[in-house]
């Protein structure tokens, strides 16, 4: 029977997914609820995961470092990220906007980081670049083991961490509305928080000890 909550239908499909370590989801899903991309077979989940890591590979056949079958935190970093990007990208653009020195990037997609020692975490960037390395670096970060909270780090300082209220919404199937605008904007509040946060005072103070 389909996986999805009250869904009574018999026919469907398996979930194709497979992980770094070859294990298998193999959620059945019906017509309705299953989700195809280049006619294979993903359950809601994977079906975003795969779409977040998609924009690095040519075909999602080539995507490497599949994160495990149970993870939650890359479909989570994954849509916070593509979120605020507009807002982020923006944001990080108007800062240096007179600066001729001053390159903006921005991480396509989510990528594998560690978050402490040994700590999986999906994280998704923009900086603004000069030669001699960043001016600003804004991260949205999920860890493996709070697959539900969402942290912004601006340099190497979580700033922010919180459970995206309008994120879980969407999760469970609602669709983006008006009012989302105003449930995010404490991220983007975050976002633009003066940059000589903790991390340059610790700088600075690292400097006075020379
Ligand atoms: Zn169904
Ligand atoms: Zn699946």
């Amino acid at each position: 029977m389909c996986t999805y909550s009250d869904c009574q239908e018999r026919r469907g499909w398996a979930c194709a997914y497979t992980d770094m370590t070859g294990r298998k989801c193999n959620s059945w899903w019906c017509r309705r609820h299953i989700q195809f991309i280049e006619r294979t077979p993903f359950c809601p989940r994977h079906a975003s995961v795969i779409r977040a890591l998609a924009p690095t590979a040519n075909t999602i056949f080539e995507i490497k470092n599949r994160p495990a079958v149970d993870d939650r935190a890359l479909p989570l970093a994954a849509l916070v990220a593509e979120d605020v990007d507009k807002d982020v990208t923006e944001l990080v653009r108007r800062r240096y906007q007179n600066r001729k020195d001053v390159t903006i990037a921005r991480d396509r997609t989510v990528r594998q980081t560690w978050s402490g020692q040994k700590e999986v975490a999906w994280e998704r960037s923009w900086a603004a670049l000069k030669s001699q390395g960043y001016l600003i670096r804004i991260a949205v970060r999920v860890a493996a083991e709070e697959p539900d909270i969402v942290q912004l780090l601006i340099g190497n300082t979580v700033v922010f961490k919180d459970v995206p209220d309008w994120i879980t919404r969407r999760r469970e199937g609602e669709s983006p509305d008006h009012a989302d605008t105003i449930r995010r904007a404490p991220f983007l509040r975050a976002c633009r928080r003066p940059t000589a946060g903790r991390s340059s005072r610790r700088h600075r103070r690292r400097s006075t000890a020379r």
